[in-house]
């Protein structure tokens, strides 16, 4: 039996054109949907396995990637959006008719990550952004309701697909935060 991760990967990594100029986010709603417009492409595009981000119905994953906050524009509709949880380090604003998570954004100019938005590929209207890289907080599905005993299907489906599985993010992703650490300390 095949391990369902998400359904973009189920059916494997769908590589990015390498020239996505853009598109546009749109949710769930068949009636006023949310649009939100992307410039550029995305980056650091991975699957999640955290208990915060947006999944689709039935899925274990979540498909996330960056974009800088300046390249994010509410387009229609933003009167449906509000914030998940004000107090979460990530403010994720999301549909209220359909639940989707349209963008995540930090507000905490000391974060590693502040300046980036969080965005769910998936809900582009057009092809060919960046595919996902790798597999993030493997581990915490189980916080999801996944069983501990489903973990070596899921890790060997993840690398089957091209997909290393990380219980944290990527050691690239990992170093950027300790620089930035680093950094701050320095500082001080
Ligand atoms: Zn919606
Ligand atoms: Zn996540």
């Amino acid at each position: 039996m095949t391990v369902a991760l998400h359904p973009s990967i189920d059916n494997g990594i769908k590589q990015g054109s390498g020239s996505f100029a853009g598109g546009t986010l749109v949710c769930k709603c068949s009636d006023h949907p949310v649009k939100v417009g992307i410039k550029g492409d995305v980056a650091h595009n991975h699957a999640c396995g955290c208990t915060k981000c947006w999944k689709p119905q039935g899925a274990i994953f979540s498909v996330v990637a960056v974009v800088p906050r300046q390249n994010v524009t509410v387009l229609e509709n933003g009167d449906k959006l509000q914030i998940v949880d004000p107090s979460a380090v990530i403010q994720r604003y999301a549909c209220k008719a359909c639940g989707t998570h349209m963008y995540g954004r930090i507000e905490n100019k000391g974060h590693p990550f502040y300046g980036l938005d969080f965005i769910h590929p998936e809900l582009f209207q057009e092809q060919g952004s960046q595919g996902p890289q790798f597999a993030a907080f493997v581990s915490s599905v189980i916080e999801s309701g996944v069983k501990p005993e489903q973990m070596p299907g899921i890790r060997a489906r993840l690398r089957e697909i091209g997909l290393e599985p990380y219980d944290c993010l990527s050691p690239a992703l990992m170093d950027a935060i300790a620089t930035h650490v680093a950094k701050s300390k320095n500082a001080a």
